[in-house]
């Protein structure tokens, strides 16, 4: 049988076309182009990476039936993801993606480029003759400077990693110590760093690992009785970049066995990357001799990016993605999503999903809504008035019943309740909340908070009722 590409794709499409409303059709499956067949492998060019994740998250299944009818149970599908590179000037490139293995479908992958799998550290301990051993550097490829875009908030630990990666072990920020709050892009960077190394230098050995993954080595390492090969191994990398190094907090053996790398490394020329969430001097539990050694080289912070970088992290993104959005949503979501910027992207994807799917326009109330539903953390500043409302919407009283001086126990109840949550979530002290809700004093308020421990550890009704307000009032 000679078969191309095309033919079987157009079998399978008008089978998927059957099964699907004729919308999600045109969105996900009209833009698709068949480009190779050769070994019972289909390869489909995607626009984008999001195009496929979206593929494989929502019809990996129908997708498995229409080509194992047409190519038996062997059949297996590869995606070619076709996008516009943005930043500096390259050519459009292809990247491949193989499809993913769960465990009821059949569709394999194929041709799975290397260095996109990274693959987990193989206890390197195994092999004799460790300095021949290639050590994989588990490092990101799509963590690099090109889509680390700048800004005033990363400027400075954005160059240091610039001039490390440059001169690795060579200039002084060594240790380059990264640290910043969730989601501001310290993974990335430490990533970057290693990437740029590796095109730079292909010959160092470059290793990124988390601090978390590194304690579980070692204590594995001591369960095997191995410790000192575990140091070695560590002792021959000439970058070494270490992420989220505050989990080293209150590990005593961990840090005494990354003091030795440490020290090593260090009087070697070797470099070393670390990242943390806060800075050396707010770190706890972490030993007085390492703390100093991480200021030796540079602290450089992530701090929370300005609105001109938001909107500029957002714009990359959209590109690399193919999608486009109204210059009004992009600067809605800049104003919107500020403290992190993973949060940044997660709703653009949703907002992009929510709008492909429902074929809507993406309009300033979708965003709205996304903003509301999607990004959990965004702080609202929860007012003590806000609270008397909610808990008094919640058992259905209005706020002057819940202020008034009434013994009743459910009024009661209702205002303790009101003044738990008013000390828990803002800032105001005991007298006056005590002053806000109802005119009481400071010892009342306290009163209160204890009650509503006690009675939630004792009363299951009444946790319910700190769970549901509790959900209330953070979502
Ligand atoms: P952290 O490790 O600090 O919690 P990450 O490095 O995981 O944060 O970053 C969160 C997300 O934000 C990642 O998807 C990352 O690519 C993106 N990001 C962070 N900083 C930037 C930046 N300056 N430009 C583009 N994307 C960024
Ligand atoms: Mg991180």
């Amino acid at each position: 049988m000679n078969r191309t590409a095309e033919s079987v794709w157009d079998n399978c499409l008008a089978f998927i076309e059957d099964n699907i409303s004729s919308q999600a059709y045109k969105t996900w499956f009209e833009p698709i182009k068949a480009v190779k067949l050769a070994d019972n492998a289909l390869s489909i060019q995607v626009p984008s990476k999001f195009f496929y994740e979206w593929l494989e998250e929502h019809y990996v299944k129908i997708l498995k039936v229409a080509l194992t009818k047409e190519l038996g149970a062997t059949a297996k599908l590869v995606y070619i993801i076709r996008m516009e590179n943005t930043y500096g000037n390259k050519l459009p490139f292809t990247e491949k993606i193989p499809s993913s293995n769960r465990s009821n479908m059949q569709l394999q992958e194929v041709d799975v480029p290397v260095k996109n799998k990274s693959p987990e550290l193989k206890n390197p301990f195994v092999i004799p003759g460790i300095r021949n051993v290639k050590i994989e550097s588990q490092l990101n490829p799509n963590y690099n400077f090109e889509n680390f875009l700048e800004g005033d908030s990363n400027r400075l630990a954005r160059s240091a990693g610039l001039a490390v990666a440059n001169k690795p072990g060579g200039t002084s920020f060594n240790p380059l110590l990264i640290f910043g709050g969730v989601g501001l892009g310290k993974t990335h960077l430490g990533h970057a760093i290693g990437v740029d190394i590796k095109d730079k230098y292909p010959e160092k050995t470059v290793l990124y690992i988390s601090a978390e993954k590194f304690t579980q080595q070692y204590i594995e390492s001591v369960r095997k009785n191995n410790r000192n090969d575990f140091i070695h191994f560590y002792q021959i990398i000439d970058v070494l970049i270490v992420d989220d190094i505050q989990l080293f907090s209150g590990k005593a053996g961990t840090q005494d066995v990354f003091f030795h790398v440490f020290n090593h490394l260090h009087q070697n020329g070797k470099q070393v990357i670390l990242t943390s969430d806060k800075a050396p001097v707010d770190m706890i539990d972490i030993e007085q001799r390492l703390l100093s050694r991480f200021k030796w080289g540079l602290s450089a912070e992530l701090n929370h990016p300005d609105y001109d970088t938001r909107v500029a992290i957002i714009e990359n993104k959209l590109y690399r993605d193919g999608v486009e959005m109204p210059g009004e949503i992009v600067e809605f979501l800049a104003n919107n999503i500020k403290t992190n910027i993973r949060e940044l992207e997660g709703a653009i994807i949703s907002l992009i999903a929510h709008s492909s799917f429902n074929k809507k326009e993406i309009t300033i109330d979708l965003a709205r809504k996304i903003v509301e539903n999607y990004v959990k953390h965004t702080k609202r500043e929860v007012s003590i008035d806000y609270i008397q409302k909610v808990v008094s919407d919640y058992f259905q009283m209005d706020v002057d019943t819940l202020q008034s001086k009434t013994r009743k126990r459910h009024i009661v109840q209702a205002r303790q309740l009101a003044m738990f949550f008013a000390k828990k979530y803002t800032k105001a002290s005991l007298a006056s909340i005590g002053s806000q809700i109802g005119q009481r004093d400071h010892a009342t308020v306290l009163h209160a908070c204890k009650t509503v421990n006690n009675l939630s550890t004792t009363d299951k009704q009444f946790r319910k009722y700190v769970e549901d307000l509790n959900k209330k009032l953070t979502l």
